[in-house]
C-alpha cells in the first residue's frame, strides 16, 4: 500500500506547475472585511479544546464532553512518530458513534510534527507527503471534517522554493486521496525559515490550487497572528488584522480559529502559549475576537497550557463569558 503510494508520488510531482509568488501578491484582493458576507450557521461561536486519544481514539470523544466541549481536536496520530498504529475498526465504529450522540461537532484532527512540506531534503519531503496522506485516509475513517497542517520550514532553502515544494505537496496528496475532510493551512508564528507566517504566504498556496478550493481553507492561531505582527489587541487593532485577511485571502477561507493567548511580545515570533486573557493579547482582545460578527460562526479551539492555575475548563470558562458579553 505504502509502495504503490511512493511510486505514484514521484510520478504526480513533475507534473506541477505553480503560480509565482510574486505575481500573486501584487493582485491582491481589496475590501472589508464585511460580516455580512459570512453565512448564518450559528450565532455563538462554539468552543473546544485539544484532548487526548490515550487509550484508543474513542475516549477523546468523552473527554471533550466531560470538559464541556462543542467541538474538540485530536492528535490521531503519535504527534512525534512518523508511524502510528491503525486505528481499530471498532474504536473508529465508537468515535462516529459517540460523537454524533453527544452532538460535537466539528471534529479536528492536528498532523503530527515531523512532517515539513516545505523540506528541500528529498527523503523527508517524500514521507511528509505519504504521512499526509495517510492522515486523510485516518480522518476520513473516523468521519472528521477538518485536518491541520503547519505549512513546514523550507531550512534556508528560500521561501520561493518552500512554496513550490508545499504547493507540490498538496496537489499530489489531493490526487490520491478522495477525502470529504477539509485540510487547512495553519499560520505559524514567525520563526527562522518556517513557512506560513504571513497571509501572503497562505494565499499563495491557496491561489496556486484552484481547483482544489472547496479541499482547502485556513486555520488562524491567535497566539502565532500576535507573534508574527497581526495585532489583535483591541477591537480596532483586530479590525484591521481581518480586513488585511479579507484582502489578502478572504473570509471564506477561514474555517477555524486556534485560540491561545500569546506570552511573547507583538512580533516577537516566540510560539509560547498562554491562557485566555493573561497573556500579551489579553482581555480586551479575546472579547473583541469572541464578539466580532465576522467570527461568530466560526470554531474555536484552545490550545492552552494546562497548570496548577487554569485547566482547560477554566479557559473555556472564560472563552465562554467573553463571548456572552459578560465583563
Ligand atoms: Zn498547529
Ligand atoms: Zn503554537
Amino acid at each position: 500500500m505504502l509502495y504503490h503510494h511512493r511510486r505514484r508520488y514521484s510520478g504526480a510531482r513533475a507534473l506541477i506547475t505553480i503560480v509565482s509568488y510574486n505575481q500573486f501578491i501584487l493582485g491582491k484582493r481589496q475590501g472589508k472585511f464585511d460580516p455580512r458576507s459570512t453565512p448564518p450557521v450559528s450565532n455563538m461561536v462554539r468552543l473546544g479544546v485539544h484532548v487526548s486519544v490515550a487509550g484508543g481514539v474513542d475516549r477523546a470523544v468523552s473527554r471533550a464532553r466531560e470538559k464541556g466541549c462543542d467541538a474538540f481536536q485530536i492528535f490521531s496520530s503519535n504527534p512525534r512518530k512518523w508511524i502510528s498504529k491503525t486505528i481499530p475498526c471498532e474504536s473508529a465504529k465508537r468515535f462516529l458513534a459517540l460523537q454524533r450522540q453527544f452532538g460535537l461537532s466539528p471534529i479536528v484532527d492536528h498532523m503530527p510534527y515531523l512532517p515539513n512540506l516545505a523540506s528541500p531534503k528529498e527523503e523527508v519531503y517524500a514521507k511528509s507527503v505519504e504521512a499526509l496522506a495517510r492522515e486523510l485516509e485516518r480522518c476520513q475513517a473516523l468521519g472528521i471534517h477538518y485536518l491541520v497542517t503547519h505549512m513546514g520550514s523550507h531550512l534556508g532553502a528560500g521561501q520561493e522554493r518552500g512554496l513550490a515544494r508545499i504547493v507540490a505537496a498538496l496537489q499530489t496528496v489531493f490526487s490520491l486521496c478522495d477525502s470529504d475532510t477539509v485540510l487547512l493551512l495553519e499560520n505559524n508564528a514567525g520563526t527562522k525559515n518556517s513557512m506560513g507566517s504571513t497571509f501572503s504566504e497562505i494565499a499563495a498556496v491557496l491561489e496556486s490550487l484552484p481547483a482544489d478550493r472547496g479541499r482547502l481553507g485556513v486555520c488562524l492561531d491567535t497566539c502565532h497572528l500576535h507573534a508574527a505582527g497581526y495585532d489583535l489587541r483591541t477591537p480596532q487593532a483586530l479590525q484591521a488584522t481581518l480586513d488585511q485577511f479579507q484582502d489578502c485571502i478572504g473570509r471564506e477561507r477561514l474555517m477555524l480559529l486556534h485560540l491561545n493567548d500569546c506570552k511573547g511580545a507583538i512580533g516577537s515570533h516566540l510560539d509560547r502559549h498562554e491562557h485566555i486573557g493573561l497573556g500579551q493579547i489579553g482581555m480586551e482582545g479575546f472579547r473583541a475576537i469572541l464578539c466580532h460578527p465576522a467570527l461568530s460562526n466560526l470554531t474555536m479551539i484552545l490550545e492552552t497550557p494546562v497548570d496548577a492555575f487554569r485547566d482547560d475548563k477554566g479557559n473555556l470558562d472564560v472563552a465562554r463569558r467573553l463571548a456572552s458579553g459578560i465583563k
